[in-house]
């Protein structure tokens, strides 16, 4: 299906809706999704501000009300369609992704109750 609604940058979607880039690691350019792994999605979701340095094991980014409401996203629905990627430790239902290298992050969203949505923010990656 077409996506109702275009990303503030169109050069990055192709006429089916998915990632004409690779997404990247804006910090370390680990690899995360190959071209075409994901479609774009609008749906407001709420994402931790990034962390400076890696903590994620140690607590799971911890703090909470200091974030980004974040809409265009790329979707993506089989966990193995990661080229590499990593997860918070679950708040609530909620996993947050985060670069499989060096944690920058949060880089996207996902919720235990649909577990074949994932979402990673466009304004949280690199585009290669
Ligand atoms: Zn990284």
């Amino acid at each position: 299906s077409v996506p109702s609604r275009r990303p503030s940058n169109p050069w990055l979607v192709c006429a089916q809706g998915r990632n004409l880039k690779a997404v990247l690691c804006q910090r370390c350019g680990s690899r995360v999704l190959l071209p075409g792994a994901a479609t774009f999605a609008c749906r407001e979701l709420l994402l931790p501000a990034m962390r400076k340095k890696a903590a994620a094991t140690a607590d799971g980014g911890g703090g909470e009300g200091d974030g980004d409401v974040l809409r265009e996203h790329w979707l993506v629905r089989d966990m193995f369609s990661f080229e590499n990627v990593g997860f918070t430790r679950d708040v609530g239902n909620v996993k947050f992704l985060v670069c499989a290298d060096c944690e920058a992050g949060p880089i996207g969203w996902h919720c235990l109750d649909d577990k074949d949505s994932f979402y990673v923010a466009l304004e949280r990656v690199a585009h290669e």
